[in-house]
């Protein structure tokens, strides 16, 4: 059954995500950079928070782990690779583990890149993945830890799920990755028409979120470095190089 997922703004631009399993009194957040807003949600609907999920240890992400943890006795579920920056969690997760929570099932995907240990949680169920700063609405996370190889190798993962799964990122930075985009692949028409799309939501004050893998494949020059015309306009002849040559670009943008 599709998650009913709840998009909680929180900080400048992130997006806290927050669902309920209709199954048991399960109710999970996802990266609560921000106390503050999760617990004015979870008052709004009634709801008890008891679990949360990391992607990563940037603060903007984890803020609000400890008063949420203090206020309702949440569980922490945290990438291991973040055991020192995110201490104290009930489970930590790697590559490719099942995460139960409820009735619902999550996969662990390790996807290092914006930082060494970063996961994403994929419900096949649900038609959901919780990408953090890894893949972004039209963009991806800045390389701060990863190295190029490991990035592309991550976000090629992310790639394969199925398409109609929906990609829940850590914020909205969409329409500016849209201009990026459209710079270094302007002859993209479903490109040129999801930008359009964007830029209206964000007009009317809506979020660009989500999108799903179906659209990012088609649309994220992130995704399509093994693209020729991609390889052609950034002057590299295989996937990791272009992937290289766009986030340095992008960096800089
Ligand atoms: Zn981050």
């Amino acid at each position: 059954m599709t998650l009913d997922v709840h998009i909680v703004p929180a900080l400048q631009d992130n997006y806290v995500y927050l669902f309920r399993d209709p199954g048991s009194d399960a109710v999970v957040v996802v990266d609560p950079g921000d106390a503050a807003p999760v617990e004015r949600a979870l008052a709004e609907r009634g709801w008890k928070l008891t679990h949360i999920l990391n992607t990563h240890h940037h603060v903007d992400h984890i803020e609000g782990d400890a008063p949420l943890v203090a206020k309702y006795g949440a569980k922490l579920i945290a990438p291991r690779g973040n055991r020192g920056e995110i201490p104290g969690a009930d489970q930590y997760v790697d590559d490719l583990e099942r995460v139960t929570i409820g009735t619902l099932q999550f996969q662990t995907i390790a996807v290092p890149g914006h930082t060494r240990g970063h996961v994403a949680f994929f419900s096949e169920r649900g038609e959901a993945v919780f990408a953090g700063d890894t893949l972004f609405a039209l963009g991806c996370g800045r390389m701060f830890e990863g190295t190029p190889p490991q990035f592309w190798d991550s976000l090629s993962r992310l790639r394969a799920l199925p398409a109609s799964t929906r990609v829940y990122c850590g914020h909205e930075y969409t329409l500016s990755n849209a201009r990026f985009a459209l710079h270094v692949d302007p002859d993209n028409a479903a490109l040129v028409k999801r930008a359009a799309e964007f830029e209206a939501l964000r007009e009317a004050g809506k979020p660009t979120i989500p999108s799903t893998i179906g659209d990012e494949r088609a649309t994220n020059p992130f995704l399509r470095a093994d693209d020729p015309e991609l390889q052609r306009r950034t002057g590299t002849a295989d996937a990791v190089a272009c992937f290289a040559a766009l986030r340095k670009q992008k960096d800089s943008f």
